[in-house]
């Protein structure tokens, strides 16, 4: 699950992270009172008004901007709210700001002392644990670093029973050539952090920048936080600041009838049950020429029921030109999947309007092809993996 970035924020700040202060607001009039809070709390007269939507490179797209006293508060306020913000990692269309973030300026103006690093903390799949990857080159984008001088990012990794050593974190702040207060309060900072990464069960923190202000504060300017899924039961606190709004509705729809499915960008939408099943079934479809429209699992019980719930869900999705269905019949019986799927067929009547691939392998096989080719219905049943690729390419 993603987070805005004052939700990270806040996270970071109840773990002790020093964070750029900041306040919601959803309307001019909250971002005006909001800076005047952050004054009386900071002295700061300037701020900066970010537009809170799920999407890096707000700055580049205009969502970040400077208010040098109240009026542009306002001003910058209005302009931002309501507007569909593109960014490089935006759609087209971009994303509508629904709130902002009014925090206060940290780049003392005139200042040169202040720098920007990056800094990450995530998992490394290849060795299964942790790391903090970080860079003297902050507030850029990091890929394009990692291409053009990747001799600028280290990495740290951690041991999982013994946690961040303290000359680990003494080496992170030497790597980014700090020395005497800043470097102390690096080691604090990468310390704070990686207990906020643990303690809150996240999969990504991602701090770009990490600002060293004039007065050698360090401090996290920006914050993308994704915590995992897996854990939310446990952090209802956190499970609360899900946004929906920023997430593809087709998505959240089908989560909420239990169906685990991933939008993606192709023709051809997938029916399959178990994850493993559903990659090499997207392999399949690449092989024959198509493309996958999503990912869909639907489980272990693709009932009638289940199995209409998928057809609806795919069929959202405008740019499907056909369907495979691929389902192995370990514990399910294969007959019963294609009652199910004959059922479903005929009780959506006419909203199904691309051709049906069904490929039904394991328990009763021969019995389920028999089902779908006796019901009359538009649907092509297959048995091999093969041949599901073949029918596959000729519909398309
Ligand atoms: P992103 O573009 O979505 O990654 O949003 P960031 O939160 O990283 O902000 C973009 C850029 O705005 C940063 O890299 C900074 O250069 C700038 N910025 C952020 N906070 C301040 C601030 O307090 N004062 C000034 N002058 N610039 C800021
Ligand atoms: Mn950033």
């Amino acid at each position: 699950m993603n987070l805005h970035e004052y939700q990270g924020k806040e996270i970071l700040a109840s773990f002790g992270v020093r964070i750029q202060r900041g306040i919601v607001a959803h309307n001019a009039n909250e971002a005006v009172a909001a800076a005047k809070e952050l004054t009386a709390e900071t002295g700061t007269g300037w701020h900066v008004i970010k537009a809170q939507v799920h999407a890096g490179g707000r700055g580049k797209g205009g969502g970040v901007k400077l208010a040098k006293n109240l009026q542009e508060v306002e001003e910058i306020a209005e302009s931002i709210i309501g507007m569909n913000l593109v960014t490089p990692q935006t759609s087209k269309e971009g994303k509508k700001v629904h709130q902002v973030l009014i925090a206060e300026d940290v780049y003392y103006p005139g200042d040169s002392e202040t720098s920007e690093f990056y800094m990450s903390v995530l998992l490394n799949r290849g060795t299964g644990r942790n790391m903090i990857m970080y860079s003297t080159e902050g507030g850029m984008d990091i890929e394009e670093v990692a291409e053009k001088t990747p001799h600028l990012i280290f990495t740290e990794e951690i041991d999982p029973a013994i946690g961040l050593m303290p000359f680990q974190a003494r080496r992170v702040a030497f790597n980014l050539g700090l020395s005497g207060t800043a470097f102390k309060e690096m080691t604090k900072f990468v310390t704070a952090l990686y207990t906020a990464y643990v303690e809150s069960d996240s999969s990504l923190f991602e701090i770009n920048p990490v600002l060293k202000t004039s007065d050698d504060k360090i401090m996290a300017v920006d914050a993308k936080v994704t915590i995992d899924d897996n854990a939310l039961y446990r952090r209802k606190d956190y499970a609360e600041m899900r946004d929906l709004r920023e997430e593809n509705p087709i998505e959240v729809e089908a989560k909420a009838v239990g169906l685990n499915y991933v939008d993606l960008d192709g023709n051809v939408g997938c029916m399959v049950n178990g994850a493993g099943l559903a990659m090499a079934t997207m392999d399949l479809i690449k092989q024959a020429g198509g493309e996958p429209a999503n990912f869909l699992d639907v489980g272990g019980t693709a009932d009638a029921k289940r199995v209409e719930l998928a057809f609806r869900i795919i069929l959202k999705d405008p740019n499907v030109k056909a369907i495979l269905i691929n389902i192995f019949g370990g514990i399910v019986r294969c007959d019963r999947v294609a009652q199910g799927i004959v059922d479903a067929y005929k009780n959506m009547g006419d909203s199904i309007q691309v051709p049906i691939i069904v490929r039904l392998q394991g328990t009763n096989a021969e019995l389920a092809k028999e089902i779908i080719d006796n019901s009359g219905l538009e649907v092509h049943s297959v048995i091999e993996f093969q041949e599901a690729a073949d029918k596959v390419q000729s519909v398309l």
